[in-house]
């Protein structure tokens, strides 16, 4: 790769919190949280190609991308938009092509993962002279989840999500994802959050941090997919359930089919079930596949890097 390059195309995972942990809403309107990340095999592409003019774009298509907006709100050219002001010149005009698999607005950061993308293959095409630091740095003021999406793997996340320590793992993890036909606002998922806490129905977070349980990070370095299971937990689940009570029987069948455990990924309404074996994940895809409140689902492994260049 070098000065030369004038299309460069960058793969990047969605994740999954293994552990969701929230405290209450900060007076900057945010939410202290403490999570495990977790990158599953299910990717966007992003190629990044040089322009004559000054023109940052994009065009998103597959997956659900009738449901993304391509003009200055998407969150790939957000990103090229950040790092040129910051690391570029005016007048690189640079077109972004996306295509998603990961789904939108389904609580497993698909514009994060792009916003990821869109930093590293622009960082790349214009040849900047950005260090691993630079590009976390821009991709935690885009968003909470963007700098996992760079790093990928297995982490604990604090603050808003942006410190980040990669976890120690052991073999893959079989998922079947069971994906909704509508997405969920994520804001819509943390407002019921915090009424749930106000009703005092949830104990949130002490504000000083929690810890991820010992237990699961002793699981996920052995391998032990079973311990893994049972220590995962998502603080968003009852509200994202509340506002899609459907999700509560997409997870029973799941369940019921074979997996270990399922759980609402992120703020919803995906629903992600761990499996112990490929044939277990084959035989909870096959019952999930004929529930009418699953529009897809998709089996994947996990741990997966986070953004890589692909050529
Ligand atoms: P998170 O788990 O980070 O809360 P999510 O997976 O629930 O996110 P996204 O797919 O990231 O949700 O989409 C959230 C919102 O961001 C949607 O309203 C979507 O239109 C908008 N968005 C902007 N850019 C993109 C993009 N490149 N891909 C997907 N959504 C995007």
């Amino acid at each position: 790769m070098g000065p030369v390059d004038t299309r460069v195309k960058v793969r990047v995972a969605a994740k999954v919190n293994l552990y969701l942990r929230l405290a209450t809403r900060g007076d900057d309107g945010y939410h202290e949280l403490s999570t495990v990340f977790h990158a599953v095999s299910l990717f966007d592409e992003v190629v990044a190609e040089r322009r004559a003019d000054d023109v940052i774009d994009v065009h998103t298509h597959g997956g659900q991308s009738d449901r993304v907006r391509d003009d200055a709100t998407n969150l790939a050219v957000r990103a090229a938009v950040l790092l040129r002001a910051e690391h570029g010149q005016a007048d690189q005009g640079v077109h972004l092509d996306i295509t998603k698999t990961i789904p939108v607005a389904g609580g497993m950061a698909g514009g994060s993962a792009d916003a990821a993308a869109a930093l590293l293959a622009c960082s790349v095409l214009g040849d900047l002279d950005t260090t691993p630091d630079d590009l976390h740095d821009l991709a935690a003021k885009i968003g909470s989840d963007v700098p996992f999406a760079l790093l990928g793997g297995t982490a604990i996340g604090h603050g808003r999500g942006e410190q980040l320590v990669p976890v120690l793992t052991r073999g893959s993890y079989q998922w079947v994802l069971a994906l909704a036909p509508r997405g969920l606002s994520t804001p819509q998922v943390f407002r019921q959050f915090d009424e749930q806490i106000a009703r005092g129905e949830v104990e949130p977070m002490p504000q000083s941090g929690t810890e991820p349980p010992r237990e699961l990070l002793n699981a996920l370095a052995g391998g032990d997919a079973e311990g893994v299971a049972e220590h995962m937990h998502n603080d968003l689940q009852e509200a994202a359930c509340q506002i899609c009570p459907e999700l509560r029987k997409t997870l029973e069948v799941g369940k019921r089919a074979g997996a270990l455990v399922g759980i609402i990924s992120g703020s919803g309404p995906t629903c992600a079930f761990l499996c112990a074996s490929q044939t277990d994940a084959r035989n909870v895809e096959a019952v999930l596949k004929i529930l009418p409140q699953v529009h897809e689902v998709r089996r994947a492994s996990g741990p997966v890097p986070g953004a890589q260049l692909v050529s």
